[in-house]
């Protein structure tokens, strides 16, 4: 944790008792000629630390629209989002560059490996743009890449690994500076549906045992079953969805 956040922090507030991700009245519109597209009608989310949940909702809800705000890649039409106690909307643009990079981890259904490194060096690399030191992001690149399954693929590059291994690879990656948050869209909407519950599994499982927090949106609602919460994206509106 960089210390500025630490000093953005509001003093008051005990750490413990702060969401990793606050969404508060996120609203997004699209404006394209006359049309007016509202995607994002004030939505409300608190997601407690280690706390993983599920996105669902139809085609076209703003799933991937409230991921990307979440994650400080766009900027909403109005509302706040808090990570870790830090308010994003009167940060710079570089001030959230450095807290995407060094708090929040995304995994894309597409892995977006880089081709010509391994998948030990995949997980490196971020770490150093990070600022962390080689010996100590080498370490941890191993370990992440052992827990996920990969301890005899370190050296290979993402062609030649399945693509089941490759998105292990990418959560790996994702998980590789210790973010509080995980923010993944449909992580594994591109594998066979084995190959899914699996790489699934070890997501929950590493996800968990860092006591990260993640969003995951999914169109499976037995992945979505397996996470503690579910929230359901409908009409420009969050609701959570009660276990059944
Ligand atoms: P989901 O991930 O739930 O499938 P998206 O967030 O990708 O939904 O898209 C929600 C809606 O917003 C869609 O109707 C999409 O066409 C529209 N949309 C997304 N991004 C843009 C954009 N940059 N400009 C205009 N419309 C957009």
């Amino acid at each position: 944790m960089s210390t500025t956040l630490e000093e953005q922090r509001p003093i008051a507030v005990p750490a413990a008792a702060e969401p990793v991700l606050r969404l508060a009245g996120i609203r997004r519109v699209f404006v394209q000629g006359t049309a007016r597209l509202e995607v994002l009608a004030g939505i409300d989310l608190d997601l407690p630390k280690g706390t993983t949940a599920a996105l669902v909702g139809p085609s076209g809800a703003g799933k991937s629209t409230l991921l990307h705000i979440a994650g400080l890649l766009e900027r909403p039409s109005a509302g706040e989002v808090t990570i870790e106690g830090a308010a994003c909307s009167r940060l710079s643009d570089r001030e959230r560059t450095r807290l995407r990079r060094e708090r929040i981890g995304f995994v894309y259904q597409f892995h977006h490996l880089l081709p010509d490194f391994t998948a030990h060096e995949n997980v490196v690399l971020p770490q150093l743009l990070a600022g962390r030191g080689k010996v100590e992001a080498r370490r941890r690149a191993q370990d992440l890449l052992a827990r996920m399954g990969l301890a005899e693929r370190l050296r290979h590059r993402p062609g030649r690994l399945s693509g089941g291994e490759q998105q292990r690879v990418a959560i790996a990656r994702a998980l590789a500076n210790a973010p509080g948050l995980i923010l993944a869209d449909e992580p594994t909407g591109n594998l066979d549906p084995h190959t899914a519950d699996e790489v699934f599994a070890v997501l929950l499982e590493v996800v968990r045992g860092t006591g990260t927090a993640a969003l995951v949106a999914t169109h499976n609602p037995e992945l979505a079953a397996r996470m503690d919460v579910t929230y359901r994206l409908a009409d420009g509106k969050l609701a959570r969805v009660q276990a059944a």
